[in-house]
């Protein structure tokens, strides 16, 4: 219990620090608690630490733990994996943002399973930020295509960019992202989130503008390799 309840303290005073020296609000900040492969049990200790956003990357373990954690109605849970064009159903109906979205056909799957829901799924653009070609996520110069595609969407609403910074050219991607998010705000005005840091790199994320960050080894220990 300490152990959680003490790594989320310490990652909500680095989160302070990072923003003081950013002259930014810690207001602007949003923490998402990253808990793909740890237990509904683990979560449950975020949860009553006072932790409310979790992300999770794995479909089928996700919902399982939604399900568990049902009673706890004030979550907010984020998908943030890869996404599989069988798999959008679950998404839509299970999660109330999804960061992971780098497809048209994932666009308009999100869009029409979201239908029966009351309020419209959250949605982050992933760039393809480091351009490496094995990773996923949509190049800079469709930004403003899939942006608006999401846009003409009764059921999603379009909050911003997701992207994962390739290790060694960081600085580069991180305030190239910074610019992107700063043009997409001007153009689209339910912009308002920029998800990008995780537990290594999360005080250069909002040095960069960075609105939400998504930590996960640094407040549940380091994980299991996963098989999917
Ligand atoms: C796993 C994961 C994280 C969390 O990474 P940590 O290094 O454990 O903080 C963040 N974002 C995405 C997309 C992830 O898959």
């Amino acid at each position: 219990m300490t152990h959680i309840k003490d790594n989320l303290a310490a990652i909500n005073l680095q989160i302070s620090h990072a923003c003081q020296l950013a002259n930014r609000s810690i207001d602007e900040v949003c923490l998402l608690a990253v808990s793909k492969t740890k237990s509904a049990e683990l979560i449950q200790q975020a949860y009553e630490s006072g932790q409310r956003a979790f992300g999770e990357s794995y479909i089928q373990e996700a919902i399982e733990k939604i399900q568990q954690l049902a009673h706890l109605n004030d979550i907010s849970w984020h998908f943030i994996g890869p996404i599989q064009s069988n798999k959008t159903r679950l998404i839509a109906e299970n999660f109330s943002w999804v960061h992971s979205v780098d497809r048209e056909k994932i666009i308009h799957r999100l869009n029409e399973q979201r239908s029966n829901q009351d309020t419209p799924l959250n949605v982050c653009l992933q760039v393809n930020i480091s351009d490496e070609t094995a990773k996923s996520g949509i190049n800079v110069n469709e930004l403003v295509k899939y942006a608006t595609l999401i846009e003409q969407c009764d059921h999603l609403t379009l909050r911003g960019l997701m992207a994962i910074p390739k290790k060694n050219d960081s600085q580069e991607s991180f305030s190239k992202m910074a610019e992107l998010f700063t043009e997409l705000k001007l153009r689209f005005p339910s912009v308002d989130t920029l998800s990008m840091g995780m537990s290594g790199d999360l005080s250069q994320a909002i040095a960069n503008q960075s609105t939400m960050v998504r930590i996960g080894t640094a407040i549940f220990g380091e994980r299991e390799i996963v098989k999917e």
